[in-house]
């Protein structure tokens, strides 16, 4: 339908503007023209990551720059530490297997945070551990963790820090210098408000003596290749052109709003987004100490699958939600209000969510919600 809500996290919805920008003619990705887009871009993308290091944009999904981070880092046999509270913390122990890595993975309860501390000992007790990875926004379960406090306690050791950043980067404020992440990579379809198509990573010195060394097998994603590339401003492969137009775009339109702006509007929308659920008597999965500002994450009431209230939501209102990943399957359902996202989104989504309650034989106050996020938008 031309007329629908998407609410979930990732493609989000792309801003009229950006979807202009990418209707511009084709330009050749050797010419002048490229070149100086692709410097404008990563100059501004600096200011998102605040980070001098080098940033690279690869042409694949989110989990293509999880891999480049990966095979670029990771050689076999090299022990590693993945810190793991959800679906795509998960993601990196599976990629690291695949690269032939001894794993020690730390679990934390699906909702909750990573423990700083627990990071600490595990460095302590296996000082030979190469690279650790975190992710800055768990999308399964809504969570967002500490990066600062992790990147301190990594950078007093000699081992790398790989942060997956896919759904917060350009949501959730993020110091790669200042937290000592030595590789970052995102994805553009989420908090970036573009279309699925792009991978964006920095990279640290510390991280490039690595990858130098590296033995992993790689060929699309070898790094190396990619920077000799770099101080001409291309990229070694042909990369999605139209997708660099649009992120010159959107980065633009996050620049002018500006970015403490950008991130105050996020942690808004958490916070009206998480009034009103709490108003309609339902339980939210992430406590309010490290409860994500792009993504809500709520328990469908007793005895009322999760998926039927999306069903209805869907079909009746053309609101579309997430739903829960693996073992959360069913259970919970997931509001995103990332990237193009305002105070109106939330409240659509939230009156939609009273009427499908309803529906699905959960009454509720009509209303409540509603006006329980109108309470935070006004500050009243
Ligand atoms: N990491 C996180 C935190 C994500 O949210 C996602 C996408 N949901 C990914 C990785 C994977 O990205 P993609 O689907 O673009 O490969």
């Amino acid at each position: 339908q031309d007329k629908s809500y998407l609410m979930i996290p990732g493609p989000t919805p792309v801003p009229p503007t950006v979807v202009a920008a990418m209707t511009a003619p084709m330009i050749g990705h050797r010419s002048e023209d490229f070149q100086v887009l692709h410097k404008d871009i990563i100059t501004k993308l600096q200011k998102i990551f605040q980070t001098q290091n080098e940033i690279y944009i690869l042409t694949s999904s989110g989990t293509g720059g999880m891999e480049s981070a990966v095979a670029n880092t990771v050689s076999p046999g090299d022990k590693v530490l993945t810190l793991v509270g959800g679906k795509f913390g998960e993601r990196w122990s599976e990629l690291t297997k695949q690269y032939g890595a001894e794993v020690i993975e730390v679990n934390f309860e699906w909702g909750t945070c990573v423990d700083p501390q627990v990071v600490q000992e595990k460095l302590a007790a296996n000082p030979d551990i190469k690279v650790v990875f975190a992710t800055q926004n768990e999308t399964s379960t809504g969570v967002t963790n500490d990066i600062e406090s992790i990147g301190k306690i990594v950078a007093q050791t000699s081992a790398l820090f790989v942060v997956d950043g896919v759904s917060g980067v350009g949501g959730i404020e993020i110091k790669v210098d200042e937290w000592h992440v030595d590789i970052l990579t995102t994805g553009s379809q989420k908090s970036l408000m573009l279309p699925p198509g792009l991978a964006i990573q920095s990279i640290s010195d510390k991280a490039w003596k690595v990858i130098e060394a590296n033995k992993s097998p790689r060929y699309y994603f070898n790094l190396l290749k990619a920077r000799k590339q770099y101080p001409k401003w291309n990229t070694a492969y042909t990369p999605a052109v139209s997708l660099f137009v649009g992120l010159n775009a959107s980065l633009d339109m996050m620049l002018a709003e500006g970015l403490d702006n950008v991130y105050a509007r996020h942690k808004l929308l958490r916070e009206a987004t998480r009034a009103a659920i709490r108003a309609l008597g339902l339980k939210l999965m992430a406590d309010e100490s490290y409860a994500s500002p792009v993504i809500t994450s709520v328990y469908a009431p007793e005895g009322i699958g999760a998926d039927d209230i999306r069903k209805v939501l869907n079909n009746e209102y053309n609101i579309t939600f997430a739903g829960g990943q693996a073992k959360l399957k069913n259970k919970i359902f997931r509001i995103a209000h990332m990237g193009f996202a305002d105070q109106m989104n939330v409240l659509i989504a939230i009156s939609g969510l009273e009427m499908a309650l309803q529906k699905v034989g959960y009454p509720v106050e009509l209303g409540a919600g509603v006006r329980a996020a109108q309470q935070v938008f006004l500050g009243v």
